[in-house]
């Protein structure tokens, strides 16, 4: 991802930009599932960067606060884990057979979006899609 990108967003959400939040919405975007604190320190530190994980976490915490970032409690999770606030704006690649969920990047429908707009003349808020099917792993199965 732009580096630019990457500031403006942060910026945009009131937070300073530094490095290392830089660093982390960077895997957070990379990321295809929630990650948790451990994985982003992990993530961080085979990219050559060095961040004590309690720093990891009050960096988390700070981006999750001005809704940078969505902090989500599973149950049965001990751990919490974090992923972008797409607001509204996920869409996922759902497995029939194992239920493994995948996001897919980025939105196929936004300039179909602003053609249906135009031409109904409505103000479109928002709209949903998944795509269901079947893993490479549960497609060989059968
Ligand atoms: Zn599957
Ligand atoms: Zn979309």
């Amino acid at each position: 991802m732009e580096k630019a990108e990457l500031n403006k967003e942060i910026r945009a959400s009131g937070l300073k930009s530094t490095k290392s939040r830089c660093a982390i919405l960077d895997i957070l975007k990379q990321n295809d599932r929630p990650a948790s604190a451990d994985e982003v320190y992990m993530e961080l530190k085979s990219r050559g960067i060095s961040l004590n994980i309690s720093t990891v976490y009050r960096t988390l915490d700070a981006m999750t606060e001005k809704n940078l970032v969505k902090k989500l409690s599973i149950t049965g999770e001990s751990k919490a884990l974090f992923e972008l606030n797409a607001i509204g704006h996920k869409h996922y690649l759902v497995c029939l057979g194992c239920r493994k969920t995948m996001a897919i990047e980025g939105c196929p429908l936004e300039s179909f979006e602003r053609e249906l707009a135009e031409e109904t003349d409505f103000v479109i808020e928002g709209h949903k899609l998944d795509i269901y099917g079947y893993c490479p792993e549960c497609r060989n199965k059968t």
